[in-house]
């Protein structure tokens, strides 16, 4: 198992920070060509809740920037496109923006969060082209592989779709970054599990595991007031994170143990709220199996 914090270091030579920034995309699953009210566990920052407002790149890249270096002294960073899904647009207005930030020389590698039914012929050949310059990671929410659990979330694609997304992506070289969820009601260890075995089969090459938060504004907080659910407590979760990453191939990397959810927005478990804490079960989970520490 490798951390991403790692392999940055390694192949840079020194600390790599994200800059979060905004491309003004939005989400099909929001807007209505999916769905509307997008997945259940989405507040309406688009699973974002930092991202910068839209304003011109370079701006937004020098402002990110300012507030990190101030405190850190960075020099090379990842230009981060979290909020919503970063390939739902124009082609040609998508590239112009990207091909604006990844052609700047503190701009190490570009990532942008989206959905696998974002990924048309025309972004899939941006995608290429981009990743001509400098490396592209594509992040995609898999969340869950049970069918039953990501309808009643409203995910709005198929597991299929998901698996054919990452497939065009490794076709054109691009690197996929999938994020799982873990705690969805009605889901057993086993169902967690499963949905690991099944990203592990398309071998991403980076993956984000995450509790689930009860987000204030979203579906699953009015579910969760009108019939709270038993949550996952924070030893169970990284005994479950623990067993995961030994399902993982060995070069998959390991971007994320934990949520970064801004705390006033979450209802639920109050565990999540505090990272250090969680990261130490897990470290402590997953060093019976593993001698290295956890830092994601
Ligand atoms: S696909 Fe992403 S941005 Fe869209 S509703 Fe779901 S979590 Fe939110």
């Amino acid at each position: 198992m490798r951390y991403l914090s790692d392999v940055l270091k390694e192949k840079y030579g020194e600390k790599i920070y994200r800059l979060t920034l905004s491309s003004g995309c939005t989400c099909p699953n929001r807007d209505g060509l999916v769905a509307y009210g997008g997945c259940a566990f989405c507040s309406e920052g688009g699973s974002g809740e930092f991202a910068a407002a839209l304003r011109p790149i370079g701006e937004q890249i020098e402002e990110a920037k300012a507030l990190i270096a101030n405190k850190t002294g960075a020099k090379k960073f990842i230009a981060y496109f979290q909020a919503y899904s970063n390939t739902y647009g124009d082609a040609l207005r998508l590239e112009k923006l990207y091909q604006e930030a990844i052609s700047r020389p503190e701009i190490v590698a570009i990532s942008l969060g989206t959905r696998p039914d974002c990924l048309g012929d025309d972004i899939l050949a941006m995608l290429a082209r981009l990743n001509g310059i400098k490396p592209v990671w594509v992040e995609m929410g898999l969340q869950t592989a049970d069918e039953e659990t990501a309808k009643r979330m409203n995910r709005g694609f198929s597991d299929e779709c998901y698996a054919d997304a990452v497939r065009k992506l490794h076709g054109i070289g691009v690197e996929v970054v999938a994020h799982l969820i873990f705690g969805f009601p009605g889901e057993t260890r086993e169902d967690m599990l499963n949905s690991v075995r099944f990203l592990a089969a398309l071998r991403p090459e980076g993956v984000k595991l995450q509790m689930l938060n009860i987000l204030r504004g979203t579906r699953l907080a009015d579910e969760y007031a009108g019939s709270p659910w038993r949550l996952l407590t924070r030893e169970e979760y990284a005994d479950l994170i623990a067993e995961a990453v030994s399902l993982l191939p060995e070069e998959t990397v390991v971007h994320r143990l934990t949520g970064d959810g801004k705390r006033d927005m979450i209802i639920a478990p109050e565990w999540v709220k505090d990272k250090k804490r969680a990261l130490n079960a897990i470290r402590r989970a997953i060093s019976r199996d593993f001698s290295s520490p956890a830092r994601a």
